[in-house]
């Protein structure tokens, strides 16, 4: 029959564990290789992607060729994440303990949703939940979800922010919805990440609605800006603006949410993790008085992805935004990850973010956490050195570059990317061109700054170069 012969075939490969060996050969081969690389794939492998272009197989094929094709064609094909010139968005690096516990725990295969589906996972949720809440300073009742990632947790800290808000003012957004509700506010900087607005309009506000805060030269919320605040108040607010790194004002604006009964949720993406750095905490002053925030775990920590966490102080109002399902919640001793999340099945992403915490201890954070602080800071000053302009005040991960022209600027970040050297992408700055830097890898070297420089120097001379 074909299903036995299609089964025994299966537990032939994991008993065999032949499959699993030549992944883990083509796994090194590429690591070893990760470093010398060209940073973006070259024209040939991406030409070659062609490979997959194929029709559905009709039956059960072999997985040494799957696994061939994949590393032949598709290794070449990959952005080199893992070594330390890639700048682009902000990324992240990958720690070794993480990827390490990863292959164990995929072996395992388990679903995060419940307790009774996963003791361990979810006894690592609970253990990293209250590391979490030491290493960032957070109030002690602070939950946590582990989600996707920042766009997922934003969405998740606002569906609180909205329970709660609703709930204040007399209204059960489950029950009764949204037609006729009373008003909610958001107040948000002009320069919020794309993230809270999308988020904005998926939760039924309407980003027209928005009271848009101005922002300084750095993107920062002006304080004087901020309009009144009242307890039909949402503020989000941002440790770490996407292109300058800039840190709004949170410990001024906490304080008057406290005063109005407002509720704040901070995007923290790649920023909250200064918090757990002594020589950069000054940053996040004031996050233990906002009740919502949203971090990421594959951006600064350098977990694999997808890992976000979304944080709350408010445990009732985010589990029932989030179960939508009124007032049958119980709390048992045993955590039930579900609850703290849109999705009921999940991957048990914490393992890895347990397992980089536990790695670095509180120490090793802050040293990953200040290293790609000061390769920025070299960064800035070589390219600097070198005639470049620096738009932006370094004050975390992030550089904006600018060459004397707008042209210049986006010619040099094309030759820059061709060259294959690092790679970094480009962005708007005060309506100027602009290239942008994100160090946010633990393998970013010294010498992969001074190399990088030499790439931005070697692209603006042969666009400038008559
Ligand atoms: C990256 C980022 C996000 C989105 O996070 P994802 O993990 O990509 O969903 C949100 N806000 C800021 C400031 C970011 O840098």
């Amino acid at each position: 029959m074909m299903t036995d012969t299609f089964q025994k075939k299966m537990f032939q490969e994991m008993e065999r564990k032949e499959i699993f060996n030549q992944a883990q050969n083509y796994a090194f081969e590429y690591a070893d290789n990760a470093c010398e690389r060209t940073v973006f794939p070259t024209d040939e492998s991406i030409a070659n992607l062609e490979n997959f272009t194929e029709d559905l197989p009709n039956s059960v094929g072999e997985t040494v060729e799957i696994l061939k094709q994949l590393h032949k064609y598709g290794s070449p094909a990959t952005t080199s994440q893992i070594g330390g010139r890639y700048f682009g968005f902000v990324c992240g690096g990958v720690l070794p303990v993480a990827l390490a516990v990863r292959w164990l725990a995929d072996f395992w295969d388990q679903n995060s949703a419940l307790y009774v589906m996963s003791p361990i996972a979810s006894k690592l949720e609970e253990v990293v939940e209250s590391w979490l809440r030491e290493l960032l300073g957070l109030p002690n009742q602070t939950v946590a979800g582990f989600v996707s990632g920042s766009s997922l947790a934003t969405f998740c800290g606002l569906a609180a922010a909205r329970y709660r808000v609703l709930q204040n003012n007399h209204w059960d957004i489950n029950k009764q919805g949204l037609n006729n509700a009373p008003k909610i506010r958001i107040v948000a900087g002009r320069q919020a990440h794309a993230t809270v607005a999308k988020a904005v309009a998926l939760l039924g506000f309407g980003t027209d609605n928005v009271e848009w805060v101005d922002t300084d030269s750095q993107g920062k919320i002006v304080l004087s800006q901020v309009p009144k605040l009242d307890k039909s108040t949402i503020v989000t607010l941002q440790t770490g603006h996407v292109n300058s790194g800039a840190f709004d004002p949170i410990d001024e604006i906490c304080d008057r949410a406290i005063n109005a009964n407002a509720w704040v949720h901070i995007d923290g993406a790649f920023g909250l993790w200064a918090a757990s750095s002594k020589k950069l905490r000054h940053l996040t002053k004031g996050i233990e008085k906002a009740n919502s925030w949203s971090v990421d775990g594959h951006k600064t920590l350098n977990t694999p992805y997808d890992s976000g966490i979304v944080m709350c102080s408010d445990q009732d109002a985010l589990s029932h935004a989030l179960q939508a399902s009124g007032s049958y919640l119980a709390y048992n001793e045993n955590r039930d990850g579900m609850l703290y999340t849109l999705e009921m099945s999940r991957r048990a992403r914490v393992i890895e973010l347990w397992a980089s915490l536990k790695y670095l201890g509180k120490t090793g954070v802050d040293q990953l956490v200040f290293g790609l602080h000061q390769k920025a800071v070299q960064m800035s000053r070589e390219l600097s050195a070198e005639g470049f302009h620096i738009l932006n005040d370094v004050v975390f991960n992030q550089v904006l570059v600018a060459c004397d022209t707008n042209e210049v600027t986006n010619l040099t970040m094309h030759h820059i990317q061709k060259s294959g050297e690092c790679w970094v992408g480009g962005t708007k700055w005060d309506d100027k061109a602009a290239i942008r830097v994100s160090v946010c890898s633990w393998a970013t070297t010294e010498e992969d700054i001074t190399r990088s420089v030499r790439a931005f120097v070697a692209a603006r001379d042969s666009v400038t170069e008559p």
